[in-house]
């Protein structure tokens, strides 16, 4: 049976599957209920309500948090709260982080305030903190890098050095989905979400030996100069359980697993490493000698650590890591002391994160006039 549709009518149908695509595409641009809700109620515009009391309730609010060991506070929130006003924002929420609370506590807070965003300035502490609170939540995370890696900001391509694009970013980006990981350092012991990467062994040594005061003169290479004292350590035996399924007995220096692989001065020390694959990326590292060790250096720096000689990486959703004696662990580079077990396991598309529009990106690389 075939169904006639008159001219009228087909053309008819027609201008309405457009004006509601078209409606669809203009709301859609800017993502989440709350946000069509206000162009709605924009549009709307009850007359019981005054001018100013509609562009209050249209007017979106972000939460600041700040780590004040690495930046001037009062500077930051000025800037943020020009920005807000200029973007036509309410004024930001700022919180500082304490050496009790590195950001959760503040972001918990900041999510029963009903903000539309959460920016976290800091370095990569400061982001697993506010990630860990958001992680779950629909609440997006903006990023102003302050710290000495930078880890996460650099694998999803945001400005390092343009404090005032990463809060433009922040309150006008793209939202974009990425993966945690939770770690666990006792079997029934609490998880902790890293957003970069979590180890046990040599690296952690390394990271809990970093002179802070080296850290803040030099950077990186404080590392290095811890890492070159740590290199003439033993390995330590241990078990590595796969998705609860494959294992391995090995003597190692280090056992990492990274939700993203990039590092400082563009190496990548996991090459394959998605951030939003749902899967983790572990590396096995295993030299005996200094000799070795140059082995992997140069495997690393080739971005041959997979088929390395004394490396190896798998990709898993979880993995177990047991080992005979209690070895340092760290955290996204912080080190939060000495087990023999370390459980990790993704939880994928868990974190939203604000990263640059294509019109962003365009405008800084063009070094334009914000508009
Ligand atoms: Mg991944």
């Amino acid at each position: 049976m075939t169904i006639e549709l008159d001219p009228l009518m087909t053309w008819g149908i027609v201008v309405c599957a457009l004006v509601v695509l078209v409606a669809a595409f203009l709301l859609g641009r800017r993502s989440g209920i709350r946000r069509t809700l206000n162009s709605v109620r924009r549009f709307v515009h009850p007359a019981n309500l005054s001018d100013s009391e509609v562009s209050d309730a249209a007017r979106y609010r972000a939460a600041l948090i700040v780590n004040p060991t690495k930046t001037d506070v009062r500077r930051l929130a000025s800037t943020a709260e020009a920005i807000c006003r200029f973007e036509g924002w309410n004024p930001p929420l700022v919180f500082e982080t304490t050496i009790d609370d590195s950001g959760e506590g503040a972001t918990i807070r900041a999510l029963d305030e009903g903000v539309d965003v959460v920016i976290a300035a800091g370095g990569d502490g400061t982001i697993r903190a506010v990630a860990s609170a958001l992680a779950g939540s629909s609440t997006p995370m903006g990023i102003v890098p302050l710290g000495t890696g930078n880890l996460l900001a650099r694998n999803i391509d945001l400005v390092l050095d343009k404090t005032e694009w990463a809060l433009r970013i922040a309150l006008w980006g793209r939202n974009r989905e990425i993966d945690v990981g939770a770690a666990r350092i006792a079997a029934d012991g609490d998880s902790h979400v890293f957003t970069v990467m979590t180890g046990l062994g040599f690296d952690a040594a390394v990271m809990a030996d970093t002179n802070d005061e080296l850290k803040s003169r030099l950077g990186w290479l404080a590392y290095v100069e811890a890492g070159s004292r740590k290199l003439a350590g033993k390995p330590s035996h241990v078990k590595v359980t796969f998705d609860d399924d494959y294992r391995i007995s090995a003597r190692v220096r280090s056992v990492l697993g990274g939700n993203c692989g990039r590092l400082q001065g563009g190496i990548q020390l996991l090459p394959q490493a998605v951030i939003d694959d749902g899967m983790l990326d572990v590396l096995i590292v295993s030299p005996k000698n200094l000799g070795q060790w140059v082995g992997v250096l140069a495997s690393i720096a080739g971005r041959r650590a997979s088929k390395g000689l004394h490396t190896n990486i798998r990709k898993c959703q979880k993995v177990v890591i047991e080992s005979r004696e209690e070895l340092d662990v760290q955290l996204d580079g912080d080190p939060i002391g000495q087990s023999s077990y370390l459980e990790m396991e993704v939880r994928p598309s868990a974190l939203t994160v604000r990263v640059p529009t294509v019109e962003q990106r365009k405008q800084i690389r063009a070094d334009a006039w914000p508009v």
